[in-house]
């Protein structure tokens, strides 16, 4: 699992946190078991607050043995700023339409893909790991809906740029199960022997079920945030990412080991 709270859920929160208590947050989820931490995004001060501080937390991370930060960024200026900052790996993210990605990032679809290319690219030059992010893969608050064949296509563009894995998100949380299954098998296929990643936000309470759906889909890593907190700049009243506790009780019990621990979480 992919603890995503300090980047997609503060990101989203409207209390700013201060760089310390940022870094405590991150320290208590390895505490707790979580070994991939999305901790910062490199975007742009002005039009995301909360993320102003990325490289004073990448300077203050807690460093342990096995645990891989992730920067999240959106265009190249982004990916120079997270490798500078010394974050172990790229979260490259571009979007299945043209309309989220001409508003959250100020480039076409395609063009967000090839800057995600550019960017793993960027990253292996410098020893780094990176992944790519395809948002927007259910479906657009701009332009509706997403076609599958769309984003298959696009992750399998994505994956001949060597990224350690392809994750598509439900960045506006309409998935459901139904479509999860299809769409996590298709990419699956499309991207062996790369793992597929999941990104679920629980805006229409579907969020765990998409989980269950995708990991018997075939998905091997799934993003959720302690708490559930977050939400989308782009959809005022939606709620947060899968909650991380709720997220990890349900696997646990299911029989899958998840590395965390839910008393932890609990307290944390
Ligand atoms: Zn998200």
């Amino acid at each position: 699992m992919v603890e995503v709270g300090p980047r997609d859920g503060l990101q989203n929160e409207s209390v700013l946190l201060s760089t310390s208590q940022k870094l405590e947050f991150i320290g208590r989820v390895i505490d707790a078991g979580a070994r991939r931490v999305e901790a910062a995004s490199f975007v742009n001060p002005k039009l995301v607050p909360q993320m102003a501080d990325a490289e004073a937390v990448a300077a203050g991370l807690p460093r342990r043995e096995g645990v891989t930060f992730i920067g999240l960024v959106l265009n190249k200026r982004g990916a120079l700023r997270a490798l500078e900052a010394g974050m172990d790996e790229l979260g490259a993210v571009c979007a299945a339409s043209d309309g989220f990605a001409i508003r959250n990032q100020g480039m076409t679809s395609d063009a967000s893909l090839a800057m995600c290319c550019e960017v793993v690219r960027l990253a292996r030059e410098h020893a780094r790991r990176a992944q790519i992010t395809i948002s927007t893969a259910f479906g657009c608050p701009f332009d509706g809906e997403v076609d599958p064949s769309r984003v298959v296509e696009m992750a399998r563009l994505a994956a001949g740029a060597g990224p350690v894995e392809i994750a598509i998100a439900d960045t506006i949380g309409v998935a459901s199960p139904g479509e999860v299954s299809r769409l996590v098998e298709s990419v699956a296929a499309a991207i062996r022997p790369l793992p597929v990643r999941v990104h679920f936000h629980n805006t229409r309470n579907t969020g765990l079920a998409n989980v269950w759906t995708a990991v018997q889909a075939g998905a091997k890593i799934v993003d959720a945030s302690l708490g559930g907190i977050g939400g989308c700049p782009f959809t005022p009243r939606a709620t947060g990412n899968v909650p991380t506790e709720d997220v990890a009780y349900m696997l646990e019990r299911s029989g899958y080991q998840t590395g965390l621990d839910l008393d932890s979480l609990v307290v944390s």
